[in-house]
C-alpha cells in the first residue's frame, strides 16, 4: 500500500499538542476558497512512499516526538495508508491527531472512518471558512473547527494550554517556509 504526500516536518512544535512529526497528504477536493495549501489539491502531485517505509521514517524519530499530526491535503482522503500508518504509531506509543475539512456530522459513521477514530487521539474537524477566519484557538484558522477528543490521552485543556504559533524555516536556497497557524500576510508583510 502507498500513501502521496507532499511534505512533512520530523520536528515541529506548531502543529498539535508538544513536539510533532507533521505529514501534509497530498490531494484534496474539498478546495476552500482561501486554502493556504492549493498547491496540495492535485492528487497526481507530491511523492509517493510505501506505508512500511514511511512507518520506519516516522519510527526513526520516535524517541523525539510526542506523536505525529495529519493535515493536508485532506487525510480522510487517503483514509486506508492514513489508518495503517496511525495505528503502527499509537503502537509505538505516540499520539495521532487528525485534521480534516469534512465535519464531522458527515464522517463519524463511515466504517472507514471509524476504524480510523480507533487510532486517533485528536480530531480536529471543518473546512477552512475565510469570512469565520479567526486564530484565537489552538492550531485552527475558523471559528467552525471543533475538536474531538477520543481518547483519554488528552482533553480540552490542551486548547487553552497551547497557543497558536508560526515557525519560519528557511531552506538553503533561501526558500522560506512557514508553517503552524496564525495570520501569514501579516508575518510576510514584516518580513518583507
Ligand atoms: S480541506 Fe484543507 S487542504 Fe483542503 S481546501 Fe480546505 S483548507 Fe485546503
Amino acid at each position: 500500500m502507498d500513501i502521496r504526500i507532499n511534505s512533512y516536518i520530523p520536528i515541529t512544535n506548531v502543529e498539535g499538542v508538544g513536539t510533532r512529526f507533521a505529514i501534509w497528504v497530498q490531494g484534496c477536493s474539498i478546495h476552500c476558497k482561501g486554502c493556504a495549501n492549493p498547491h496540495m489539491w492535485d492528487f497526481d502531485g507530491g511523492t509517493s512512499y510505501k506505508v512500511e517505509d514511511f512507518i520506519n521514517i516516522i519510527k526513526s524519530y520516535a524517541n523525539k516526538i510526542e506523536g505525529i499530526t495529519w493535515l493536508g491535503g485532506e487525510p480522510l482522503e487517503q483514509i486506508e495508508p492514513v489508518t495503517k500508518i496511525s495505528k503502527a504509531v499509537q503502537e509505538l506509543g505516540l499520539s495521532v491527531i487528525v485534521f480534516t475539512g469534512n465535519d464531522y456530522a458527515d464522517i463519524k459513521d463511515r466504517q472507514d472512518f471509524r476504524e480510523l477514530a480507533k487510532y486517533t487521539d485528536i480530531l480536529i474537524d471543518g473546512r477552512y471558512e475565510q469570512d469565520k477566519q479567526d486564530f484565537s484557538r489552538a492550531w485552527v484558522g475558523s471559528s467552525n473547527q471543533n475538536y474531538y477528543f477520543f481518547t483519554d490521552r488528552y482533553n480540552e485543556s490542551v486548547i487553552y494550554e497551547n497557543k497558536n504559533k508560526i515557525e519560519v524555516r528557511i531552506s538553503p536556497d533561501n526558500e522560506v517556509v512557514l508553517t503552524g497557524m496564525g495570520d501569514f500576510k501579516e508575518l510576510m508583510e514584516v518580513m518583507r
